[in-house]
Parts: C-alpha cells; structure tokens; sequence
C-alpha cells in the first residue's frame, strides 16, 4: 500500500494549533488519504526545512507565524493574492511541478463573515484595527467588495499610512490613529491586532459601534471569549465572532488547493463549537 500524502502546518510555536484537527476533518469527507501535522520550525530551520519537505515528496504546507513573510522569496511562483498580501501561508506544487506560494486568509475572512455570518461589507463603513501581517491580508479581499470607506487604524499609526497609501488603487480606504475615531461609526469592526495574545484590547473608543447595528469580528481566536469579544460585547455589539470560523475557511481553500476538493465546512464548524 503506498504511503498517505503528506501536508503539515509549520510555525514557531506551534503547539496550539487547531489546523490538523481541522484538515483531518477534512480529509474524512472529502475521503482523502492523507496526513496532516503540525511541526515546530524554528526561523533558522526554515529553508532547509522545506525545501526537504518538497525534496522527500512533501504534497504541501500551511505557514504560520512567524514565517508568513519570510517564505515570500522562496517559491518558484507566487499567486496574486500572496504577492499583494506580502505573506504565504500556503505552498504547494503547481501543474509543473513549480514551488507556488499562496494566501488564503483575506478569502477566508471574507467567507466567514459572507457566506456563513451574513454580513453585509458592500456600501457598509468597516473598521480595520491594526496594520501587521493579518490586517494586510485581509484589505484587498475586503476592498473588492465595495465598502463605502474601509479604515485602518493602528497603534503605530505610519504602519496604517503605509498600507492605506499601499492599498489607494483598490478602494475607499484611508488611516487613523485610535484616539482619531472618536465621533466615527462603524457597520463592521474588525480586530487584527495581536492585542488580544496579551489579554489586552486594542484602544478603540466605545462610540465606534451603532451599538446593535455593529457586528465586532476578532480574528483572534480562543477557547473561550476573547477579550475584543467581551468588549464588543459590553458594549452592545450586535454580533460577535471571534477568527476560529475564518481558521476553517482559509484551511478549506488550502485544501481545495491541495486536493482540487472544496470541503463542506458546514459540519467542521459545528465539530469546533461554532453556531451552524
Ligand atoms: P503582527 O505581529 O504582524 O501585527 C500585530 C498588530 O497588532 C500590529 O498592528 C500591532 O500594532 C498590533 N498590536 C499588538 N499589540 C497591541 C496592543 N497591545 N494594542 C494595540 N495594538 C497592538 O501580527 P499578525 O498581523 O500576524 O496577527 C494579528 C492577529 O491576527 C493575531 O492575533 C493572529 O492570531 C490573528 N490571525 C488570525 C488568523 C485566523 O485565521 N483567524 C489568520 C492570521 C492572523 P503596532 O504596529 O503598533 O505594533
């Protein structure tokens, strides 16, 4: 019997992650053979590391922190939506056998908040907080839905004036400090800062949310509440949500990548504790 085809996530740590989980649910359905694990690599192991992955016939790789950036010069090819991200989280080999380097958040996010949380971006005023890896990811994907404005606002606010002046082609988008939101309304807020890895909540005031007319969305994700989630909460937030749903849709695209078979998340959400 030949042996399953190999694909892990790397990441430093890595301990945590819900990735194998999530793709072994996959695998099940989609009645793949396969593995999937999780493999600390430190940076200095990087390279090397996947290089020999491929080398030994390695089928693909999700990349996480804090590797996302440093694999952009490694594959032979990177996709559009990984060149604009300025990050891979997902490598694989092309029909020619070629290293391809590909991102698969910003479509996650957009699907989770779409497709399984019903959220409206179009015409809607959305509120990006941080400007690290994630928050650049996800800006392309959520511009080409056509919001009236997308800010981006950041503790280091140049960070912010640099993607918004990186991003002007795309859309309505523009930077702000926190204090500067005072007296601006939100539809949407998303949270893409690392705040939340602290126990601590970006500065954002309170009257950013319409109250029951704002949905909060923390990419970050736990096993209980986050602390964004519990603010948005406290004050009012019409919906809360936290990253784990966006976990799966980027792990789904990854896999369609992989095994050209798009999994139904549907029952992979409700494995992990999400509402249907
Ligand atoms: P980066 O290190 O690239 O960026 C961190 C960002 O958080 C910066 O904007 C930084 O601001 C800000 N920040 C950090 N601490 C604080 C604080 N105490 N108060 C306010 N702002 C703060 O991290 P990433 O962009 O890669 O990741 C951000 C988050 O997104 C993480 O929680 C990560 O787990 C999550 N994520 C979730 C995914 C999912 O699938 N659900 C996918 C990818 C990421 P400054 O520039 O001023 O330092």
């Amino acid at each position: 019997m030949p042996a399953p085809d190999r694909y892990a996530v790397i990441g430093h740590p890595i301990a945590h992650s819900r990735s194998p989980l999530i793709h072994r649910l996959f695998a099940q359905q989609c009645q793949q053979y396969m593995t999937y694990t999780a493999i600390d690599v430190t940076p200095e192991q990087l390279v090397p590391w996947v290089s020999k992955f491929f080398a030994t016939d390695g089928r693909g790789l999700n990349v996480t922190v804090p590797h996302k950036q440093s694999l952009l010069t490694l594959p032979g090819r990177l996709s559009e939506r990984a060149r604009i991200a300025a990050a891979v989280n997902t490598l694989l080999r092309d029909s020619n056998g070629h290293l391809l380097g590909d991102n698969t958040d910003g479509i996650g996010l957009v699907r989770d908040l779409t497709e399984n949380l019903r959220v409206t971006i179009t015409a809607h005023r959305v509120l990006l907080l941080g400007a690290g890896g994630a928050a650049r990811g996800v800006i392309a994907p959520l511009l080409e839905l056509k919001p009236a404005q997308l800010v981006v606002a950041n503790r280091s606010v140049e960070r912010a004036d640099a993607l918004a002046a990186a991003f002007a082609g795309f859309g309505p988008i523009r930077a702000t400090s926190f204090s500067e939101l005072e007296g601006s309304r939100f539809d949407l807020v998303v949270n893409a800062t690392a705040a939340g890895l602290q126990g601590d909540v970006p500065p954002v005031p309170a009257s950013v949310l319409r109250g029951q007319g704002t949905v909060c969305y923390d990419m970050g994700y736990a096993d209980e509440d986050t602390p964004f989630v519990r603010w948005a909460r406290e004050h009012g937030a019409a919906g809360t949500h936290t990253g784990l749903g966006m976990l799966i849709e980027q792990a789904a695209e990854s896999f369609y990548l992989w095994r050209g078979l798009r999994p139904n998340t549907t029952s992979v959400r409700a494995a992990l504790g999400l509402r249907p």
